[in-house]
C-alpha cells in the first residue's frame, strides 16, 4: 500500500466539498465577551438586536454581570500558563494534590479512583453527594491535623508537614516538588484573605497559651455584591476571642478551637468554593451566593420577570463560557477544573432537589400518583408509605424521568411501527472546530465545554440532515439520547424512522444505504482513509486478546465477520451484509484488516461527519422493548440495601 504525507491526508479531508465544517468560535456576545460560533447564535430572537448576530446563554443578553476573575498571583500564573517549562508540566498534571495540600475543607462523596487506572485522559467522576466539611481549628488530641489545622499547628517544617499529610490521604501521587508548595505557601500568605486570619489565629495561639479562639467565616448578606475586586480581610473572615453566640451567625461558618466534630458548608456560602480550591481562588475570591440581582440596565424585554435573582444554573453557566484574555479557573486549570466542574453541578443538583424536596406539598399530582404507585407496590395503609420525596419527572436522570421517555418511544412504535435504522455518533476528539478553539498547550479533554458545545451543534446538523430527507429518504419520526462514555466523550444513539409508504426496503436499498467494504483507495482515497481512521473493528481474538470487546475469551461483538457476496435477510431475520473478499486491508497494529473487520456505515456521513458513525439497518425481529430501553436507559444507579442489625 502506498502511504501519504500527513498533510495530504489533511487536505484531502479539507477539500472534501460535503465536509461538515462549523469553523472557529470568532463571535462575541456584545455584553460580556463570551465567545461563540456562528452555529451557537439565536436564530429566535434575531429581530431583538437588528441584525446583530445574538447569543445567550452566557449571560442573558448583559442582563447577568459578574466581575471578571483577575489575573492570578504571578509565581501561580507561571506555572499555569508557561506550558513548555518542565515545572509547569509538573505542576499541571498534579494541580489537585497540589491543591488539597492548601484546602481548607475535606471533601466528602464517592470519588471513583478506579476509572483512572491504564492508559487514557484523566477523568473526575463521583458518585452521589459532594460535601464539603471543614473541622476545628486545632486537631484533637493524638491525631493528625489537617486541611485548615495546618495552617495553625505547624510553624516550623509546615511544608514538610502538608506534604506527609497530604500522602496519608491520597495515594495516586506523592512526588510533590517541596520549592513549589514553599512558593505556593508564600504566595496564599500573601493574597490569601482566608489563609490571612486563620494565620492570626495561629499568631494568637501562640502568644496566649489556651485562649478561645473562633474563626467567623461570613456568609451572604443581602446587599452583598457578588465579588470583591479587592476583598479586605475582614469581609470574608474574622477572629473572633472568646465565647460567641451562635444564635446570630446564622449563614456564617464558625471554626473554633474546641471541638465541635466535622461541619458540613452550605453550598450557598460564598466561601464554599474558595475553602476547597484555593489555587483556583488565590485571592479568596467569593463564589455564588443568593440574592445576587439581574442586572436591571440590560432589560432586554419589556416582559416582567417572574424572578429577578440569579440562580445557580446561570452562575455556572456564565463561568463555563471563555472570555479571551480573562483568566476562568472553571476551564483553564486541568484537572484542577475537572473537578471544579463536577463540584459545580453537584451543587446545582443540590439546589434542585432541596428546592423539589421542600415544594412537595405544591407537586399534588405527582403526590396522588405517589400514593398509586404504594398501592401498587402492596402497601395499604398510610404510615407503611412513609415521608418519601417524589423527584418529578423534570428532574433529567430521575427514575421517572428515564420511564417517561421509554413510554415515549414506546408510543412512537405503537404509531409507526419499529424503527428502520439505528445511528450512532460518536465525538472525535480531532475535529479541527475542537483543536482550533482550545488554548495553545491544551488537549482536547482538558476543554469539556468546548467538546459538548461541539459536539451538540454537529449533532443539530446530522439531525437536520436527517430531517431534510436526502440521506435515507422522507423521515416520520427521530428518537435521540446521548451519552458519556466512561473516558468523558460524548456520543449519540438516534433510532429513525423512515416513511417508506408500503415500500418494502430490500438489499438493494441497504446497500444503498449501509457499507462495510473497504473502498479502493486507488480511486477513493479519502473513503479509505476514513474507513482506516474510524470504522474498524479491533483487532481482538487472537491477534489481540485485551482488546476491550473480548468477554470470556471471544469477540462480545462477533468480529471477524464472515465475508458475504451480497446483502440477504436469515430465516431468522437478521440482516447479512455485503462483504466481498476484495483483496483490499488496511494495516494496524502488524495485521492487515479486511473487510471482515469493517463496522457498519454509511460512507457519505462517515466523509460529511469524519467521525465514528454507525449505521445499522433495524431488523424486526429484534426486541423493540430491548431499543428504546437502549436509547433511554438512564443513569447508573446506586443501589442501597437497609438490613436489621442482629
Ligand atoms: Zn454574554
Ligand atoms: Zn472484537
Amino acid at each position: 500500500m502506498v502511504s501519504f504525507s500527513p498533510e495530504y491526508i489533511k487536505y484531502l479531508k479539507e477539500t472534501y466539498p460535503d465536509r461538515s465544517y462549523l469553523g472557529v468560535p470568532k463571535y462575541k456576545c456584545q455584553y460580556c465577551n463570551a465567545i461563540f460560533w456562528f452555529e451557537e447564535h439565536n436564530k429566535k430572537h434575531q429581530k431583538h438586536d437588528g441584525n446583530q448576530i445574538t447569543y445567550s446563554n452566557c449571560c442573558k443578553y448583559g442582563s447577568i454581570k459578574i466581575p471578571a476573575f483577575r489575573q492570578p498571583p504571578d509565581f501561580l500564573f507561571t506555572l499555569l500558563n508557561d506550558k513548555e517549562n518542565s515545572m509547569s508540566k509538573h505542576f499541571i498534571t498534579r494541580i489537585r494534590q497540589y491543591n488539597s495540600l492548601f484546602a481548607f475543607t475535606s471533601m466528602g462523596g464517592n470519588i471513583d479512583k478506579k476509572l483512572n487506572r491504564g492508559e487514557g485522559p484523566y477523568v473526575f467522576r463521583v458518585n452521589g453527594q459532594i460535601h464539603h466539611h471543614i473541622g476545628s481549628l486545632l486537631p484533637q488530641k493524638d491525631t493528625i491535623p489537617k486541611f485548615a489545622q495546618l495552617y495553625i499547628f505547624y510553624k516550623k517544617n509546615e511544608i514538610q508537614n502538608r506534604i506527609r499529610a497530604l500522602t496519608n490521604e491520597e495515594t495516586e501521587e506523592t512526588d510533590i516538588d517541596p520549592y513549589i508548595v514553599q512558593e505556593l505557601k508564600k504566595m496564599l500568605d500573601k493574597h490569601n484573605p482566608l489563609v490571612k486570619v486563620f494565620r492570626h489565629a495561629r499568631d494568637l495561639f501562640e502568644k496566649y497559651k489556651g485562649i478561645d479562639i473562633s474563626i467567623r467565616i461570613i456568609g451572604a448578606n443581602k446587599d452583598d455584591p457578588i465579588q470583591f475586586q479587592m476583598p479586605h480581610t475582614d469581609e470574608l473572615a474574622m477572629l473572633i476571642v472568646g465565647d460567641l453566640n451562635l444564635e446570630n451567625y446564622k449563614r456564617d461558618v464558625i471554626v473554633s478551637n474546641k471541638t465541635r466534630g466535622l461541619q458540613r458548608i452550605s453550598i450557598f456560602h460564598p466561601a464554599y468554593m474558595p475553602l476547597q480550591y484555593p489555587l483556583l481562588f488565590p485571592y479568596g475570591e467569593r463564589g455564588f451566593q443568593l440574592g445576587i440581582t439581574y442586572d436591571n440596565q440590560q432589560k432586554s424585554s419589556n416582559k416582567k420577570r417572574k424572578r429577578n435573582k440569579l440562580t445557580i444554573h446561570e452562575y455556572f453557566k456564565y463561568h463555563m463560557h471563555f472570555r479571551p484574555n480573562q483568566p476562568n479557573p472553571y476551564l483553564c486549570y486541568g484537572r484542577l477544573s475537572k473537578q471544579a466542574i463536577v463540584d459545580a453541578r453537584a451543587m446545582e443538583d443540590e439546589d434542585r432537589l432541596m428546592f423539589i424536596a421542600k415544594t412537595q406539598s405544591k407537586l399534588r399530582a405527582e403526590y396522588i400518583q405517589g400514593i398509586f404507585d404504594a398501592i401498587e407496590k402492596g402497601l395499604s395503609e398510610g404510615n407503611q408509605i412513609g415521608k418519601r420525596v417524589l423527584l418529578p419527572s423534570s428532574h433529567t436522570g430521575c427514575r421517572r424521568y428515564v420511564l417517561q421517555n421509554y413510554h415515549d418511544g414506546i408510543a412512537i412504535c405503537r404509531v409507526y411501527g419499529p424503527p428502520h435504522l439505528f445511528i450512532t455518533f460518536t465525538c472525535n476528539p480531532k475535529w479541527p472546530e475542537i483543536s482550533l478553539a482550545i488554548l495553545p498547550g491544551e488537549q482536547p479533554n482538558d476543554r469539556p465545554d468546548i467538546i459538548v458545545r461541539v459536539f451538540h451543534m454537529k449533532l443539530q446538523q446530522l439531525l437536520n440532515d436527517l430531517r431534510s430527507g436526502c440521506i435515507f429518504g422522507p423521515v416520520l419520526a427521530i428518537l435521540y439520547s446521548i451519552e458519556f462514555q466512561k473516558r468523558g466523550l460524548p456520543h449519540v444513539h438516534i433510532l429513525l424512522w423512515l416513511d417508506r409508504e408500503n415500500n418494502e426496503i430490500t438489499p438493494e436499498i441497504i446497500d444503498k444505504w449501509i457499507s462495510v467494504e473497504i473502498p479502493n483507495p486507488r480511486k477513493d482515497l479519502l473513503g479509505y482513509i476514513l474507513i482506516a481512521e474510524h470504522m474498524v473493528h479491533g483487532p481482538c481474538g487472537d491477534k489481540n486478546f485485551n482488546c476491550p470487546c473480548m468477554k470470556k475469551g471471544k469477540c462480545s461483538k462477533f468480529y471477524p465477520k464472515d465475508f458475504e457476496n451480497e446483502t440477504y435477510f436469515t430465516d431468522i431475520g437478521f440482516t447479512r451484509y455485503r462483504r466481498r473478499d476484495t483483496g483490499i486491508y488496511i494495516r494496524r497494529d502488524n495485521h492487515n484488516l479486511d473487510n471482515r473487520w469493517i463496522v457498519l456505515h454509511n460512507l457519505y456521513l462517515l466523509k460529511r461527519y469524519q467521525a465514528h458513525i454507525n449505521v445499522e439497518f433495524v431488523n424486526k425481529s429484534r426486541l423493540l422493548k430491548y431499543l428504546c430501553k437502549y436509547v433511554n436507559k438512564g443513569p447508573d444507579h446506586a443501589n442501597i440495601i437497609f438490613e436489621r442489625i442482629k
